[in-house]
C-alpha cells in the first residue's frame, strides 16, 4: 500500500503564500538520496550555508532546523542568560519572543512606527533612556529589575527596519543586535543586505517564506567565534567527536542534507522570486491607487523590500468595511487573506513581560490584511483578487 498525498487546495482557491518548486529541487534531492548523505552532514548543507551567507553579505552561515532555533542559538551567542531581557517589537510573528523565552530570558515589547510598520527606534530610545539605568557595567530595566542584554529588530513582511538608529543605540548602551531577517531574505537597507548588519542575523526557510526547505533556518554572522560556537551548540555541544564528551547542554538543531538540497535549488531562483514579488506588489499598488481607504504598505526611500507578504491597511470609514469584513468577503470567494499578528504585548503567552505602550501595533493589527502574493500567483488570479477587493468596497459603500 502506498501513501498518495493529495492536492489540498481547490482549483479556484487562491492561497495567501505557497512554496514555488520549479527548479533543480528534484534533481538535487535525488542526488542527495543517491549519495546516501541524507542527514545533518553533507555537501548541500555546506553549499546552502555558503549561498545564504554570501547573499546576506556575511562570511559565515550555520544552518539550523528552523528559524526559531536559529534565533534561540543566536541569543545564546549574544550572551543572553536566564532572567535577562531582550527588546523585541510588539508587531511580529511570535517566534522571536518565544526564542527569548527558550533562553530563559524575557522579551520587552516596544512599538512599531506607522510609516513602514517596523520597530520604532525612537520608542526604543525612550525605553532605554527613561526606564533603564546603567549599573556595574550593565543596563538594567528599573521597572522589572532585570538586565537588558540584546535587541532583536524584526524586518517584518519583507521590509527592512530603519537599522542605523537601532545600531547606534545598541552601541551606546552596550547591547547585542540579533536581526530577525526571517521574512526578508534579499531585502536591502541603504544598499546593504539585511542579516549581517548587526552581530548576527537569522533566516527561516519555512514553507510560507520567500524560499523554503520545507522547514529550516540559518544564523549568519561576521564573527568567526560565534559561527564556531553556533555549530557546536546546534550539534549537541560535542567536545570530542570520538569519545562523545560534552561539557555543556547543546541542541539537536542542524538542518539535514536533504533539506539543504532543496535550499540550494531555491537559492538559485531567489532573484527571480524577488523580481516576481516586486512585480506583484507593483500591480497591487497601481490597482489600488485610486481606491479610497485602502493603503498598501510603503517602501522606504532607504529600503529595497522583497514584499514577502503584500499587505494593505484598510480605513473602515473610507473603504466602507473593516479589514475583517473584507477578509470574510474574500474568503467567500475562495481568496485567502490574513490579518497581521496579535500584538505580542497583548499575548497571554508573554504576560509577565515588560511592554512599552504600543498603540501603533494595536491599530495595524486591527486595520491590516495581507493579500495573496505567492511567487506562482498568476496574472489572472491577481486580477481576481483585485476585482474582489474593489467590488467588496463598492458593494459596502452602496449599502
Ligand atoms: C517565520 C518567522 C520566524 C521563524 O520561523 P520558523 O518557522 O521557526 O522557521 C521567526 N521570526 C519571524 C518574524 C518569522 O516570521
Amino acid at each position: 500500500m502506498s501513501f498518495e498525498p493529495g492536492a489540498q487546495v481547490g482549483d479556484d482557491e487562491i492561497p495567501l503564500a505557497v512554496p514555488e518548486i520549479r527548479g533543480n529541487e528534484w534533481a538535487y534531492v535525488e542526488k542527495c538520496l543517491t549519495s546516501g548523505w541524507v542527514s545533518s552532514v553533507g555537501a548541500y548543507v555546506n553549499r546552502f550555508e555558503e549561498m545564504v551567507a554570501a547573499r546576506a553579505g556575511a562570511p559565515h552561515g550555520v544552518a539550523t532546523v528552523n528559524g526559531t532555533a536559529a534565533l534561540h542559538v543566536a541569543l545564546l551567542l549574544a550572551g543572553v542568560e536566564a532572567g535577562d531581557e531582550v527588546v523585541v517589537p510588539s508587531l511580529t510573528f511570535i517566534a522571536p519572543a518565544n526564542a527569548v523565552r527558550y533562553a530563559g530570558a524575557w522579551p520587552v515589547f516596544v512599538d512599531v512606527e506607522p510609516e513602514h510598520w517596523q520597530m520604532d527606534a525612537a520608542k526604543l530610545a525612550v525605553f532605554l533612556r527613561e526606564r533603564c539605568e546603567r549599573r556595574g557595567g550593565a543596563l538594567w530595566n528599573r521597572e522589572t529589575g532585570r538586565r537588558v542584554r540584546a535587541i532583536v529588530p524584526v524586518h517584518v513582511l519583507g521590509h527592512p527596519v530603519d537599522l542605523d538608529p537601532v545600531l547606534a543605540l545598541a552601541k551606546e548602551y552596550g547591547l547585542a543586535v540579533i536581526e530577525d531577517a526571517t521574512e526578508s531574505l534579499g531585502a536591502t537597507y541603504r544598499g546593504r543586505p539585511v542579516g549581517a548588519l548587526g552581530d548576527a542575523g537569522c533566516f527561516s526557510f519555512n514553507g510560507n517564506k520567500l524560499i523554503t526547505t520545507g522547514g529550516g533556518g540559518m544564523i549568519v554572522t561576521a564573527r568567526e567565534a560565534w559561527a564556531q560556537r553556533a555549530r557546536f551548540l546546534t550539534t549537541q555541544a560535542k567536545d570530542d567527536a570520538v569519545e562523545y564528551i560534552h561539557s555543556e547542554v547543546g541542541f539537536n538543531y542542524r538542518l539535514t542534507n536533504v533539506q539543504a538540497a532543496i535550499g540550494v535549488a531555491q537559492m538559485e531562483q531567489l532573484d527571480a522570486y524577488i523580481a516576481r514579488k516586486r512585480e506583484i506588489a507593483r500591480t497591487y499598488v497601481e490597482a489600488f491607487a485610486d481606491a479610497d481607504g485602502i493603503e498598501p504598505m510603503r517602501e522606504a526611500a532607504w529600503a529595497e523590500s522583497v514584499w514577502w507578504l503584500f499587505t494593505v491597511r484598510i480605513d473602515e470609514a473610507r473603504f466602507g468595511m473593516d479589514s475583517r469584513a473584507l477578509l470574510r468577503a474574500l474568503q467567500a470567494e475562495n481568496i485567502q487573506t490574513r490579518p497581521l499578528w496579535q500584538p505580542l504585548h497583548l499575548s497571554a503567552a508573554h504576560s509577565g513581560a515588560w511592554a512599552e505602550p504600543c498603540p501603533v501595533a494595536e491599530r495595524l493589527n486591527l486595520e491590516c490584511l495581507s493579500l495573496p502574493c505567492s511567487v506562482g500567483l498568476t496574472d489572472a488570479q491577481q486580477a481576481r483578487v483585485i476585482d474582489a477587493v474593489l467590488r467588496a468596497a463598492g458593494l459596502a459603500r452602496a449599502r
